[in-house]
């Protein structure tokens, strides 16, 4: 991941602070205006396409911000670290702030697990209620310095929903591939925002195929996961974050102030095309290569047995995962072929974490505990990632003293259907309190 060896000459045709872009198949290294999407050396091969990774100037970047000055910019949004992002001005944001979402702390939650610290950081409480609103409004950003008419994406419903938030909000034209399954809540936001949604009669794959394809017929700007190498670079700011918040919570318990940032022990995501996960592990890298923290948090990639490519190759020791028919209930991470295994395969391997896969039961349950001990209202993706923890907790992969985080990236009113499967209906009543006494008995109310 050394970004030294560019050479000068290259520096001089980046964007704000990104040096080039070196595929992480074939290892060739690109200037910013040499290429845009993927690798040369093998395009649009399911999950092994020459994906690439974004090189920033991180000595210049050292020089405009730190822990201390960030610690007072009072812009709470993704905006506060626009020197790590590969946009040219911090104004190229769209005007709907994105992040700046609570890292909660949940201590009835780790005492049922035996845990001394668990936090959640909760990026359903994005503007359109995912952690997708990291990477779209860096895909609204650079197609609006790019003058690009329209930019496009495929999703399973999240990606496209935070595009059509964020494309309003700059008033971007776009145009938005989803498989016809996606949940209502997710298309109505994809609608009422104003997109032109095509809903595709097949699954995620082959929307993102089609949107492709499209995006290069008509030269539209491509959003897609795990192609446009600069999406990883949004949803890394949830890493960021972290950081910073977690060394505010130490500062509050009598730790060592504000002047750094903190890393958890262990930190769980749900994974699906593993581009989040990808961008927590550059992320929370980033932090070190500035000399930010000092370490690592060990990083658990967490899917559905019904979607479980990731880690199946994690399993198998495989370097590409071979697809699998993704069926499972938590729609964001059903993913047949994942567009960005190889970050996704890099972030546990060099982290010492692991993969884990867990029931859709065992998704679909972890809804409850996430909301009424840890309050936070998750769709099934992002239960997922607790699920998992569940599951780290009880193979003993969670030492007793150690600091967790768990990412719950999408809000349950994505997906009502799925929560209200867990809870079933509430008591009917007439009009009249002994109609309450009467429904109430037995309850200890
Ligand atoms: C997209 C998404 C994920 C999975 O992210 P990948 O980058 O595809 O691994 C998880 N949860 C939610 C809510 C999402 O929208
Ligand atoms: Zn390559």
């Amino acid at each position: 991941m050394s970004g030294d060896k560019l050479q000068p000459q290259r520096a001089k045709s980046g964007v704000g602070f990104v040096m080039g872009l070196r595929c992480l198949r074939c290892g060739r290294e690109y200037g910013v205006d040499e290429i845009e999407y993927v690798c040369d050396c093998r395009p649009n091969q399911g999950s092994d396409m020459g994906t690439l990774d974004v090189i920033y100037d991180y000595a210049a970047i050292r020089q405009v911000i730190d822990p201390a000055r960030l610690a007072l910019d009072p812009d709470s949004s993704i905006g506060r670290y626009w020197p790590l992002l590969p946009i040219a001005r911090r104004t190229s944001l769209p005007p709907l702030p994105v992040g700046g979402t609570p890292l909660l702390e949940a201590p009835r939650l780790a005492a049922e697990l035996g845990m001394r610290r668990l936090f959640i950081k909760d990026d359903g409480r994005n503007p359109s209620a995912s952690l997708k609103d990291r990477a779209s409004a860096i895909a609204v950003a650079k197609a609006q310095e790019q003058g690009r008419s329209v930019v496009a994406t495929a999703s399973t419903g999240n990606a496209a929903a935070a595009l059509a938030g964020q494309s309003a909000a700059a008033g971007q034209a776009n145009v938005i591939f989803v498989p016809r399954t996606a949940p209502p809540a997710k298309i109505a936001q994809l609608l009422v925002y104003g997109s032109t949604v095509l809903a595709v009669d097949g699954s995620y794959d082959q929307a993102f195929d089609l949107c492709t394809q499209a995006c290069l017929a008509f030269g539209w700007y491509n959003r897609n996961t795990g192609y446009n190498p600069y999406m990883t670079e949004g949803k890394r700011t949830v890493a960021f974050e972290i950081g910073e918040q977690l060394a505010r919570w130490l500062a509050h318990q009598g730790g060592p102030g504000q002047a750094r940032m903190a890393v958890p022990d262990a930190l769980f995501v749900p994974v699906g095309d593993g581009c989040i996960i990808g961008g927590v592990h550059k992320g929370f890298s980033d932090l070190m290569r500035l000399g930010w923290t000092e370490r690592m948090p060990r990083l658990y990639g967490v899917q559905s047995d019904q979607s479980a490519a990731l880690a199946n190759a994690w399993r198998a020791g495989l370097e590409v995962p071979e697809p699998v028919q993704a069926t499972t209930r938590a729609d964001s991470i059903s993913v047949d072929a994942p567009r960005d295994a190889v970050k996704a395969l890099r972030a546990v391997r060099e982290s010492g974490g692991a993969y884990i896969a867990v029931s859709d039961e065992a998704i679909l349950a972890a809804l409850l505990p996430l909301a009424r001990q840890g309050a936070v209202f998750a769709e099934p993706a992002g239960a997922a990632a607790y699920a998992g923890l569940v599951a780290a907790a009880a193979q003993e992969l969670i030492g007793a003293d150690e600091t967790v985080v768990v990412i719950n990236t999408g809000s349950g009113l994505k997906d009502v259907a799925a929560a209200m499967s867990m809870t079933g209906e509430p008591l009917m009543v007439r009009p009249e309190l002994g109609a309450v006494r009467e429904a109430l008995a037995g309850r200890g109310l």
